[in-house]
């Protein structure tokens, strides 16, 4: 008997592994391999040696809510109410979790665009929602006829990701506006906005459900730590949304975690202010540009990368392989990692696109671009 008999050890997962067995470059699971930044570990160090290793207050350090509440403030020129309306979680994944538990009820519809990151669908069908996975167009982007035509009155919960994982794409004010039709058009729906990666946009800037009038007290936005500041063995993140639907959510945050590292917020709150988050899009895309400038005389076809810190790749002209051979081939045959895209379609739709994590030094993104132009 499986709750879960579809699911599998996630690709990030085994794909890490084979690249560890096998000493592979690992561009596949998203995570830094450079250093955290010195003020960092300097707060760390400080924090420990302090009286901060009980509990927090369940939904938070006061401290870090009210630093966090004035980021969003400064960001998107929102104010939210740090005791009502914001929650640390465990990682935007908790923060997900937590959400769709709370809120899905048996029966209820949930719209999940693909290619969609895997831990949504989970947590719907563990809540005893019934996902309806749509795909986005070819180029990444929502379809809305598609998406228009699935929604209906059972729909619960339409999940977004912007910037999107694994694309890399950004929506437009345009795809805003036909959300916006769908939450005025069905009252009931919900959106829960997967943004952790808000932060790293490069040619366009990113917008947040924050700063949708129509969208704000309709929406639930995640948003990870992990990500913003190059911490995601952290596992720290935050969730907003509107006081009614914040309480159901802290209903089950306090029996799923009850609080979250008290270090990590307690160093989380005073950096918070040390840092300039805008600073973070010009970091990234100095990586995504030298990648993809190495990468320009391989045969791998690259597709557009306007946000997050992955590149996505077409390797149509190199192999029929399917994406999912291609990515093991790639590592234990040539010694460099990566995603196949079709593990996040319901239909494992192949594309023959695999996806690269450039959160890497330099030096890595080099050292992989020429094995992969060698191919
Ligand atoms: N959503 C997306 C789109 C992600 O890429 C990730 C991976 N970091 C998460 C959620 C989970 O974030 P965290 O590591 O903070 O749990
Ligand atoms: N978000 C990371 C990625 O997309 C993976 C995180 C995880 O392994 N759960 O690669």
């Amino acid at each position: 008997m499986s709750k879960l008999p579809q699911v599998a050890t996630t690709i990030f997962t085994v794909m890490s592994k084979l690249a560890n067995e096998t000493g592979a470059i690992n561009l596949s699971q998203g995570f830094p391999n450079f250093p955290v930044d010195p003020k960092l570990i300097d707060l760390l160090g400080n924090m420990a040696g302090q009286n901060i290793h009980q509990y927090t207050p369940m939904a938070g350090a006061p401290g870090l809510l009210s630093r966090l509440s004035g980021l969003i403030a400064r960001q998107y020129g929102r104010n939210v109410d740090p005791n009502s309306e914001l929650l640390i979680t465990a990682g935007a994944t908790q923060g997900i979790f937590t959400t769709i538990m709370a809120l899905v009820e048996n029966g209820d519809e949930v719209c999940i665009l693909d290619p969609s990151y895997d831990c949504y669908e989970p947590a719907v069908v563990l809540a005893g929602g019934i996902p309806i996975r749509i795909s986005l167009d070819e180029n990444f982007m929502p379809d809305w006829d598609r998406i228009n035509a699935k929604v209906n009155e059972k729909t619960k919960l339409i999940i977004t990701n912007n910037p999107h994982n694994p694309s890399g794409r950004i929506w437009g004010t345009s795809d805003f506006e036909q959300l916006e039709a769908l939450v005025d058009k069905y009252k009931n729906i919900l959106v829960l906005s997967d943004e952790v990666y808000e932060f790293i946009t490069f040619d366009r800037p990113h917008i947040s459900a924050n700063q949708r009038e129509k969208l704000k007290d309709r929406s639930i936005i995640t948003s990870s730590f992990g990500k913003s500041f190059h911490i995601t063995g952290w596992k720290i993140g935050y969730t907003v949304a509107p006081p009614n639907l914040m309480k159901e959510i802290k209903k089950v945050h306090q029996y799923n975690v009850f609080s979250v590292n008290s270090i990590a917020q307690a160093c989380l709150s005073e950096y918070i202010d040390q840092v300039d988050v805008t600073q973070l899009g010009e970091f990234y895309k100095k990586k995504r540009d030298l990648f993809s400038g190495h990468l320009s005389k391989s045969r791998f076809k690259l597709d557009p990368c306007e946000g997050t810190y992955f590149q996505v790749a077409d390797y149509s002209a190199i192999s029929s392989d399917s994406d999912v051979d291609f990515c093991k081939l790639l590592t234990t045959e040539h010694g460099v990692a990566a995603i196949p895209i079709s593990v996040f379609n319901a239909d494992l739709r192949d594309a023959k696109k695999i996806r690269f994590c450039f959160a890497k030094d330099d030096e890595t993104l080099i050292k992989a671009a020429k094995i992969l132009c060698d191919i």
